[in-house]
């Protein structure tokens, strides 16, 4: 497997329109628009800096997995992604190495990108997110 870059990092939020401010007009980042991935029960927004981007994360639904997040631990820093040349690839050689999944098979994240978790007692508390795109 081969990790090209770090893609993104992913800070769970309560409300994109209010932390969208900060990245938009205080930082002076651009903000590529919202995207709502119904099966994670997520809305994202996007905002490229450099080589990578900042993605906001904010829940649709009390029982979502951003919600659970925030509950747990409040808003921040959720994942980090790494961007990778074969997302199928790479989870069958970290299978091998030992390292628990938590998508066994890449599912559609945003952006039309592959994308699958890592579980973060594989990875030293951090969770950390595959993407090919
Ligand atoms: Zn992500």
């Amino acid at each position: 497997m081969k990790v090209l870059k770090v893609d993104h990092i992913g800070i769970a939020v309560n409300s994109i329109d209010e932390v969208k401010r900060l990245y938009s007009e205080v930082l002076g980042l651009n903000h590529l628009g919202n995207e709502t991935v119904a099966e994670q029960k997520v809305t994202t927004a996007f905002f490229p800096v450099g080589d990578a981007e900042i993605e906001l994360l904010e829940s649709t639904a009390p029982d979502g997995p951003i919600a659970k997040f925030i509950e747990a631990k409040g808003q921040g820093v959720q994942h980090i992604a790494f961007r990778v040349d074969n997302i199928e690839k790479a989870l069958e050689e970290l299978k091998a190495r030992g390292i628990r999944l938590i998508d066994e098979k890449p599912r559609k994240g945003a952006g039309g990108a592959k994308i699958a978790f890592l579980h973060p007692k594989s990875t030293f508390g951090v969770l950390v997110e595959l993407s090919e795109r």
